[in-house]
């Protein structure tokens, strides 16, 4: 656990934060400010600063990261009309906090390109 890290903190329990999915490896939280009716974070429980600090070692937790966000999607209800994941990765992919995320986005129709 990184201790300066908010998602580490949110993981940890910190703040009593209601998680959507909890398990070993990730747990899953609603954004701060969604940027869609349904908006929720997915995140490692190791610190991990962005998918490319991740490494070969790492591709089942990436795979099961996919999965449960897949999961989640269906448990909220969007997973029928359609969602999006999104990793963020350095400034110019627009991550703004340096631990690994998947953004779980639904229930409106998203654009593309994305901005
Ligand atoms: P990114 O810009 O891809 O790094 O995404 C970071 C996301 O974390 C943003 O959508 C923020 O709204 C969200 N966020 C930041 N702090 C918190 C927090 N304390 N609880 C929930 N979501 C947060």
């Amino acid at each position: 656990m990184a201790k300066s890290c908010i998602f580490c903190r949110i993981a940890a329990g910190e703040f009593g934060t209601a998680f959507i999915h909890e398990d070993d490896v990730c747990v899953a939280f609603h954004d701060l400010k969604p940027q869609a009716p349904t908006h929720v974070l997915l995140i490692p429980r190791r610190h991990i600063d962005s998918i490319v600090a991740t490494s070969p070692s790492d591709q089942a937790m990436l795979g099961h990261l996919l999965s449960v966000a897949t999961r989640v999607a269906e448990q909220l209800g969007v997973g029928e009309r359609g969602f999006r994941l999104v990793i963020n990765s350095g400034p110019d992919g627009g991550q703004s906090v340096d631990h690994l995320h998947v953004h779980i986005l639904g229930g409106r129709a998203m654009a593309w390109p994305p901005g």
